[in-house]
C-alpha cells in the first residue's frame, strides 16, 4: 500500500489535508496522527472493519482494546450506556488532555473496537491537529499508538514512518509529541475508580478529584499470574532489541556497577549503551550514552524515553543499562514503561 505522508503544522493547520484525512477514515481507511501523548493509528471507531484493519497494521493481539478518541463532550453520550458522575468530574478537570476513562459501552461501539469487552475506553485529546482530524472524521476515532506491536510508542513523525509506511493510507506528520508517554487510564466500571495505567496525569492529581482512587494491584506485581485489568498491560512492550537492565541505588555505586558490567560486555564484543541523566552522563564508559535530561525534570525524561529506546535499536546496541527514576508523580509512569521495556530486569545495589 502506498502511504501518503503529509507534513502538518499545528499552528497553521492545513484544512485541505485534514479534510482528505477525514475522507479516508469515512471510507474505512487508516490515518496516523499526532496527539499530545504519542502518535495514534486512527480508524473509524464505530466500524468493526476499521478496527480489524488497525489490529492487522500493528500486528496487535485482537483482545487488546482500542481507545476511542472524541473531540467534543457532546459526542461522549452516544458511545456509553450512561455517563457516570465521576466521568464528568474527571472530564472537567483533565479533558481535553492525557486521560482515558473506561465506561460501559453503548451498542454503537462494535466489540471489535473494545476487544470483546462491554466497556469502552474514551479520551478527548488536547492536540489541535488530533482534534481537527477527529472532528472531520465524524467524531469517533479508534486509535492505539501508531507503532508495530511490542515496539516503543512513536513520539515523532519519523517513528511513525519507520513503523507504518506501506501499512496505512496516510500519516499526518506533525511535531514531536509534547508529553511522550501514553495517557493515564482510569476505570470507572468497578466498585472503586482504579488507575489501570499510570501516565502524565498522576495519581495525586486524580485523587484530588476522586479521593478513593486506587491503583490496579496487578500493576506493581511482577508475578506472571497477575492479571492487569487493561489487557494491554500484560503484553511485553517497548522492549529494545538488545538486553536492558535497570540499576537502582546510590548514584556513585550505580555508576561503578554499570561501568563494571560495561567492561565485561565490551570484552565479549558487545555494543553497549546507557540511559542516564545529564548529571552522571560524563561518567559512563558505554559506546553510546543516551541522556534523558535532568533526572528531576520528569517531563523531559518522559518526553525523551521512547525515542531513546528506538535510537538504541537504530544504533544496534546489544546491551543497555539504565539508571532508575523516582517512582512518584510522572515518575510512576516512567518507571512503569521502563520496567516493561526491561522485562522487569532490575538490579538493586
Ligand atoms: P494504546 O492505545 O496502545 O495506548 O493502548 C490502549 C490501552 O488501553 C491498552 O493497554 C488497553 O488494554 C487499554 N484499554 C482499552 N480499552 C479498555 C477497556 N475497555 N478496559 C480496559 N482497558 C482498556
Ligand atoms: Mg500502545
Amino acid at each position: 500500500m502506498k502511504t501518503i505522508i503529509e507534513r502538518i503544522d499545528p499552528n497553521n493547520i492545513n484544512t485541505e489535508i485534514i479534510s482528505r484525512a477525514g475522507e479516508i477514515i469515512k471510507n474505512g481507511g487508516l490515518v496516523a496522527f499526532p496527539t499530545e501523548t504519542v502518535y495514534g493509528l486512527g480508524g473509524d471507531a464505530l466500524k468493526a472493519e476499521s478496527s480489524e484493519k488497525i489490529y492487522a497494521a500493528k500486528g496487535r493481539p485482537s483482545d487488546n482494546p482500542l481507545i476511542v478518541h472524541i473531540s467534543d463532550m457532546a459526542d461522549l453520550g452516544p458511545i456509553v450506556s450512561e455517563i457516570p458522575e465521576d466521568a464528568l468530574k474527571l472530564a472537567d478537570a483533565f479533558w481535553p488532555g492525557p486521560l482515558t476513562v473506561i465506561m460501559n459501552k453503548s451498542k454503537l461501539v462494535p466489540y471489535k473496537t473494545t476487544g470483546g469487552l462491554d466497556t469502552v475506553a474514551v479520551r478527548f485529546p488536547s492536540d489541535p491537529v488530533a482534534r481537527a482530524f477527529i472532528k472531520e472524521s465524524g467524531g469517533y476515532i479508534a486509535a492505539p499508538s501508531a507503532n508495530i506491536s511490542g515496539r516503543p510508542s512513536p513520539t515523532s513523525g519519523k517513528h511513525v514512518v519507520e513503523d507504518m509506511d506501506g501499512r496505512i493510507d496516510m500519516i499526518l506528520y506533525g511535531d514531536d509529541s509534547l508529553i511522550g508517554l501514553e495517557s493515564t487510564i482510569v476505570d470507572l466500571t468497578g466498585d472503586k475508580p482504579m488507575i489501570l495505567r499510570p501516565g502524565f496525569v498522576t495519581a495525586d492529581m486524580v485523587r484530588k478529584i476522586l479521593p478513593d482512587i486506587i491503583f490496579d494491584p496487578a500493576l506493581t506485581s511482577v508475578s506472571k499470574d497477575a492479571h492487569p485489568k487493561a489487557p494491554g498491560m500484560k503484553y511485553r512492550h517497548y522492549a529494545p532489541k538488545g538486553s536492558l537492565v535497570i540499576v537502582e541505588g546510590e548514584p556513585k555505586a550505580v555508576v561503578s556497577y554499570i561501568n563494571n558490567r560495561l567492561n565485561e560486555d565490551k570484552a565479549k564484543g558487545k555494543r553497549t549503551g546507557v540511559i542516564v541523566s545529564s548529571a552522571t552522563a560524563g561518567s559512563y564508559l558505554a559506546d553510546r550514552v543516551y541522556t534523558t535530561g535532568d533526572a528531576g525534570d520528569e517531563q523531559a525524561v518522559a518526553h525523551n524515553l521512547f525515542g531513546i529506546l528506538r535510537q538504541a535499536d537504530d544504533d544496534e546496541i546489544d546491551s543497555i543499562y539504565s539508571e532508575s527514576f523516582e517512582d512518584d508523580g510522572i515518575g510512576t509512569a516512567i518507571m512503569n514503561r521502563l520496567l516493561k521495556a526491561a522485562g522487569h530486569n532490575i538490579v538493586h545495589i
